[in-house]
């Protein structure tokens, strides 16, 4: 490493500032959000990254500005274009939020993100991390911000083995980074801690030997490194079966909005019905088919069922082609539509169509 250091009497946040600036102007990414210092933008891309892998987001982020590319261009959005813009990138609601966000910045700051995380903190969807980030990097205020990636590095440099100290929400996290970012640029300093945990100091084996911090880092003098943080033992995810109905005329699919509330709320997918306990996955009966949106004759079961993984939940998925019973009626329902074969999201224009839909779609279309 060159990095400059900061002499030896100089503190804590002191030397871990002087380390981190040049690191990251020698080592980060081009991303396209490092190019901007609109805070709106910077915003969607804090918004993106929630649970999200960088690479997914980058399938996005210019695409989704170049649709909305203002707080004012979103407020006056309708969500269902949001949310169909978000549709693959999942949590939606997230994309609710930042829509309902969008509208309070138009209504109450004038369409202007304020630069104050305080003010920041009333705008729904902005946490106290997000109002951290977009005070930092787009407006360089020494406002703190703590993920998971930085509680690891501050973990790990103080090497804190209480399992209570080492969350993204534990204060001492949020003193020192606060002091980090008043020993330089706030703008550099955040980012640079960001990036530190995301491409060196990761979960599992840490570069350290190309580490800016490594000179201060307690865990490494300790060799702590592959115990701090504890690793959390997640809880099984319960499984849960369903029928997809691929209802199937000419060539178009039936979709239908789920519910307003709850997982996918007001997403479009194929009619979902609960398999049992004591039901057989292989084909519904005409009980099971009563809730569908229309009469369905000529069941055909699809091989192998879609498994699909939530955060707190699995979803398997058994493909049932069917077509409908008798005429077809016109459909005066909002809450279904056809779907003709190869539309695309964009090209459908009534909201969002979530990762799961489409492979149960290509599952459908597939025989
Ligand atoms: S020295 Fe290793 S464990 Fe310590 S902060 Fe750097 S990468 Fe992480």
């Amino acid at each position: 490493m060159t990095a400059r250091r900061a002499p030896r009497a100089a503190t804590l946040p002191q030397r871990l500032a002087a380390a981190l600036a040049p690191w990251f102007h020698a080592h980060h990414r081009d991303l396209p959000w490092r190019r901007t210092r609109d805070p709106y933008a910077i915003w969607v891309s804090e918004v993106m990254l929630q649970q999200t892998r960088v690479e997914t987001v980058l399938r996005y982020f210019d695409g989704f500005l170049t649709r909305f590319p203002s707080v004012a261009a979103l407020a006056g959005a309708p969500l269902d274009d949001v949310l169909g813009a978000w549709s693959g990138l999942g949590y939606y609601r997230r994309a609710r939020l930042l829509h309902q966000g969008a509208a309070a910045v138009a209504r109450d700051h004038d369409g202007r993100m304020p630069g104050e995380a305080e003010a920041l903190r009333t705008i729904p969807g902005i946490g106290r991390y997000t109002a951290g980030a977009i005070a930092s990097i787009a407006f360089d205020r020494p406002e703190p911000l703590v993920d998971g990636n930085v509680a690891r590095v501050l973990s790990r440099i103080a090497a804190i083995e209480d399992v209570a100290q080492q969350p993204a929400t534990a204060a001492g996290h949020w003193a020192l980074c606060a002091a980090i970012l008043r020993e330089g640029s706030p703008r550099i300093l955040a980012q640079a801690l960001m990036e530190l945990g995301a491409t060196v100091c990761t979960p599992r084996a840490p570069r350290c030997d190309q580490c800016p911090l490594a000179r201060d880092c307690l865990a490494r003098a300790r060799g702590l490194q592959a115990e701090i943080p504890a690793v959390r033992r997640r809880a099984a995810q319960p499984r849960e079966r369903y029928w997809a109905v691929a209802i199937v005329r000419d060539d178009a699919v039936l979709l239908q909005r789920r519910a307003p509330q709850g997982l996918l709320a007001g997403l479009w997918c194929l009619p979902l019905v609960a398999i049992g306990d004591d039901d057989e996955p292989e084909r519904p009966t005409a009980s099971h088919l009563r809730g569908l949106p229309l009469p369905v004759r000529e069941l055909v079961r699809v091989p192998e069922p879609v498994v699909h993984v939530f955060t707190h939940r699995i979803w398997e998925l058994h493909v049932v082609r069917a077509h409908v019973r008798g005429r077809v009626p016109a459909l005066d329902d909002e809450g279904v539509a056809w779907l003709a074969r190869g539309t695309t999201v964009q090209r459908f224009g009534r909201g969002g169509i979530p990762t799961v839909s489409r492979k149960l779609l290509a599952r459908a279309w597939a025989t």
